[in-house]
C-alpha cells in the first residue's frame, strides 16, 4: 500500500506542471517578457490576446475541432471552446503558450538520463507520427534548441507556497523541461519494465505536448477534473498510470493517444509562430491513433503525402514498370519525394501543374510506382522526361496491372 500510495501521489503531481513559474505578458507577437537562457532559448510565444490564425480552417472544421476537445467529464478541456467562437486560444482566459520557435519544428536538447535518448526520440516520433509532419526534433546541441529537457536534483518543488512533488515539468522561466528523479518510485515497484518504461515515456509525451502550446485534457474548463478527482484515464495529457489500483486495463498496452489528443495538438499548431496545419487527417480518420509500447510505435494514422483538399492521403509505394496510355482530361500533376513516405509527413506537395501543362494527355508514359490513397483512386508515379511526377491514376485511359 506504501508504494502505491507513493506512486500515486508522484503520479498526480504531473498535472500541476503547466503553471510552474508561468508568465503571461506579452507586448506584441512573440515579445515574451521573458529571460532567454541556455535552457530556454526559445521564448514563449503567444499571438496577441491569444489569438489564432484563422485562416487555415474553415468554421466547421473549428467547430469540429472544439467540439472533439470538448471532451466530457474526465476527458477534454472545455475552456478551448472559444477557439471556435472568439478565436482565442486560452485556458480560463489567460493565454496558452508554445516554445516552437519560428521555424514551426520544437527542437529539443536533451541531457536527461532519467529520459533516455531513445525514450526522448520516441517522443519526437510520437508527436510528429500524430501531427502527421515533423513538428518535434531532437537536436546534437544545445545552440540549436528551443529548450533543453534536463533532471532535476530537486527534492520537492514549491509553488504557490505548497510544496509538490512533480514527476516532470514543463517551466515558463527559463529552466526548460525538466525530471525530477527524486519524485519516482517505480523502481521500489514490481511493476513489469515495460509499465516502468511506457510511464515514463507517458510523462515525456506529456510535457512536450505543454511545450507545443496543449493544455491538460482531463475534463473541465482546466482539464483537470480527472487529477482533482484522482480518476485515472487513458489520457496522456492527463493522470496516466499504468498498473496500479485503478488504472485503466488499456493503459497496459501502452501509451495510445486520443482524438482530443489530435484535435488539441491541431488547435495549438494555429497559435505557434509559425501556424501549422496538423493533424488534418482527423477531420477523414477520426478514430486513429498513436501507440507507445516498450520503446515501440505502431499507428493507424494515415500517413504520406496529401495530395488534395479532401484528406486523401498517399500511402505506401510499390514499384511498377509499364508504359501506360494517359486519357484526355486534365488533372493535377505532383510531385512527390520518397521521404515523405519514408518519415510518414504530410507535407502538401508544393508547385503541382497538370496534365496539359505537362502535354502528356493521350500519350503513352512511363509509370513507375503506385500508390494506394486513403480513399478514392490509387495514384501513379510517372517519369516524364527526366523529372517524377504523381498523378491520379483516373486520369489514364489504362491501368496497373
Ligand atoms: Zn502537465
Amino acid at each position: 500500500m506504501k508504494k502505491r500510495g507513493l506512486i500515486l501521489s508522484s503520479m498526480l503531481a504531473v498535472a500541476g506542471c503547466l503553471l510552474i513559474g508561468k508568465t503571461d505578458v506579452f507586448a506584441e507577437n512573440g515579445a515574451a517578457n521573458q529571460q532567454v537562457t541556455d535552457n530556454q532559448l526559445t521564448p514563449q510565444y503567444c499571438n496577441v490576446d491569444g489569438k489564432i490564425t484563422k485562416n487555415i480552417y474553415h468554421q466547421a472544421e473549428l467547430e469540429k475541432l472544439t467540439s472533439i476537445t470538448h471532451g466530457d467529464t474526465y476527458t477534454g478541456n472545455t475552456s478551448l471552446d472559444t477557439v471556435s467562437t472568439d478565436y482565442v486560444y486560452q485556458l480560463m482566459g489567460v493565454n496558452l503558450t508554445n516554445f516552437v520557435g519560428s521555424d514551426g519544428v520544437l527542437k529539443l536538447y536533451n541531457t536527461s538520463e532519467l529520459m533516455t535518448a531513445q525514450m526522448a526520440q520516441s517522443a519526437a516520433e510520437y508527436w510528429n507520427t500524430l501531427a502527421g509532419a515533423k513538428i518535434v526534433e531532437i537536436v546534437d546541441t544545445q545552440a540549436e534548441s528551443d529548450e533543453t529537457i534536463s533532471d532535476s536534483a530537486a527534492n520537492g518543488v514549491e509553488v504557490n507556497g505548497k510544496i509538490i512533488y512533480p514527476l516532470g515539468g514543463q517551466t515558463y522561466s527559463g529552466e526548460g523541461i525538466l525530471f525530477y528523479p527524486n519524485h519516482w518510485h517505480l523502481d521500489e515497484t514490481t511493476l513489469p519494465e515495460a509499465f516502468k518504461n511506457n510511464w515514463k515515456e507517458a510523462t515525456l509525451i506529456h510535457e512536450i505536448g505543454h511545450a507545443l502550446g496543449i493544455t491538460h485534457l482531463g475534463g473541465g474548463a482546466e482539464g483537470e477534473n480527472a487529477a482533482r478527482d484522482n480518476v485515472l484515464g487513458t489520457e496522456f495529457m492527463s493522470s496516466w498510470a499504468v498498473g496500479v489500483y485503478g488504472s485503466p486495463l488499456e493503459n497496459e498496452n501502452g501509451v495510445k493517444s486520443s482524438k482530443i489528443d489530435a484535435a488539441a495538438l491541431a488547435m495549438a499548431g494555429l497559435t505557434w509562430e509559425k501556424p501549422r496545419k496538423l493533424a488534418s487527417w482527423l477531420f477523414s480518420e477520426e478514430e486513429a491513433s498513436v501507440v507507445y509500447n516498450n520503446g515501440e510505435i505502431t499507428s493507424t494514422v494515415p500517413y504520406g503525402a496529401e495530395l488534395d483538399f479532401k484528406g486523401n492521403y498517399i500511402q505506401s509505394k510499390r514499384i511498377v514498370d509499364q508504359y501506360l496510355l494517359m486519357g484526355e482530361k486534365n488533372y493535377n500533376v505532383y510531385r512527390v519525394d520518397d521521404d515523405v513516405l519514408v518519415n510518414r509527413y504530410f507535407e502538401r506537395v508544393p508547385n503541382h501543374t497538370t496534365t496539359k501543362n505537362l502535354d502528356v494527355n493521350n500519350k503513352v508514359i512511363h509509370v513507375i510506382g503506385y500508390y494506394p490513397s486513403t480513399k478514392g483512386n490509387p495514384y501513379y508515379r510517372v517519369e516524364v522526361g527526366n523529372q517524377e511526377y504523381v498523378i491520379n491514376s483516373a486520369a489514364f485511359s489504362d491501368k496497373v496491372v
